[in-house]
């Protein structure tokens, strides 16, 4: 088995990890990103928000992101999972489910957010076609439409307000029992928005389009686009936590301004550190992660260099 001895090691390869490894591949250094390839964003046909890149693929963006590393030979990519890391004599050691080892004298996660979709039976067919969670990617195709909005307790206030102004057209479906209070209600009724809280059967759609929100009392109601509250979110990789870092209620890694952990040299950035950061987010923190890394590796080149006898 191999040893790649690399000075980054990026578990994760969407646009937080790209972009740390463009930054650090022109920063000179030696680079390994191990990618599974598995982004949550795969669901959906188009992305947006993305400056340059409005309206691409999600695979497009990975793809040129990937061919513009090649201009690096200091920076590999591998599609691979990482399995395993150890803390080891100052060196971050990892295993990937091929049986590749390597080792990096720091390490970022850049392993993004699973989502897991509440069990509507349909709800798979329309998720990233026409029911989405961010209005900031998705809502001015949906402007003005009839939205079937998929919420229910603390959240479902705020989600109704920030949906809102896309369409004033929404229905609320809270799938049981809405958990809000008599007041909200009342400021749901103030707007004309329907709460309905007998639960759903299914969504019935054609091709990825959502046309009917169908009641377990048999009520089939007319809706033609929608957007949840909650997508299910848990953590794209265990492994942080194996290594101590602590989850917060969102079930986000806590972390420092640019990703720092309480472990000296490991980062997480992105979803995994931001829930729902964005394309144009993830890379931003790639950047300023990879930035404060290569700044790190030259204070302590410096002073390692003071040690030695002058030339
Ligand atoms: C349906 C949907 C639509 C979206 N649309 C938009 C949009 O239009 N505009 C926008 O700005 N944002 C959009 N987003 C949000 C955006 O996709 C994310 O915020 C962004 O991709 C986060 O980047 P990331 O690098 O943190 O994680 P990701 O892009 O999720 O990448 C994480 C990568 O790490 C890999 N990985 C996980 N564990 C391991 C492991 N152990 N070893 C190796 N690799 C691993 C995963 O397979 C994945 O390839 C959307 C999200 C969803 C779910």
């Amino acid at each position: 088995m191999d040893n790649e001895q690399v000075d980054v090691v990026i578990a994760g390869g969407g646009p937080g990890g790209l972009n740390a490894a463009l930054v650090l591949g022109r920063s000179l250094k030696k680079v390994l990103v191990i990618d599974e390839d598995r982004p949550r964003n795969s669901a959906t046909l188009r992305s947006h928000g993305f400056l340059t890149r409005d309206g691409a693929s999600p695979d497009e963006i990975r793809e040129i992101a990937r061919e513009q590393l090649k201009t690096y030979p200091n920076v590999t990519f591998i599609k691979d999972v990482v399995e395993d890391v150890e803390r080891k004599n100052g060196l971050f050691i990892v295993k990937t489910k091929n049986g590749k080892m390597a080792s990096g004298r720091k390490m970022i996660f850049a392993t993004g957010m699973k989502d897991h979709l509440p069990d509507i039976p349909g709800l798979d067919k329309v998720y990233g076609k026409t029911v989405f969670h961010c209005p900031y990617c998705d809502g001015w195709e949906r402007q003005h439409d009839p939205i079937a909005l998929f919420a229910d307790g603390k959240a479902l206030l705020p989600f109704v307000k920030l949906i809102f102004n896309w369409s004033k057209d929404l229905i609320v479906f809270s799938n049981g029992p809405a958990g809000i209070t008599a007041e909200e209600k009342k400021q749901l009724m103030h707007y004309n928005i329907q709460l309905i809280e007998t639960p759903i059967a299914n969504l019935q759609s054609t091709d990825g389009q959502l046309e009917n929100v169908v009641l377990q009392n048999g009520d089939s109601i007319r809706r033609t686009g929608g957007f949840m509250a909650s997508t299910g979110e848990q953590q794209g990789s265990s492994l942080p936590a194996r290594l101590g870092i602590r989850l917060n209620d969102q079930h986000e890694y806590v972390t420092g301004q640019h990703g720092q952990t309480e472990i000296k040299d490991l980062f997480i950035i992105g979803d995994a550190k931001n829930t729902f950061t964005s394309l144009v987010g993830a890379a931003s923190q790639g950047y300023e992660a990879a930035v404060k890394i290569n700044g790190d590796f030259a204070a302590e080149n410096w002073a390692d260099g003071l040690k030695t006898t002058s030339h």
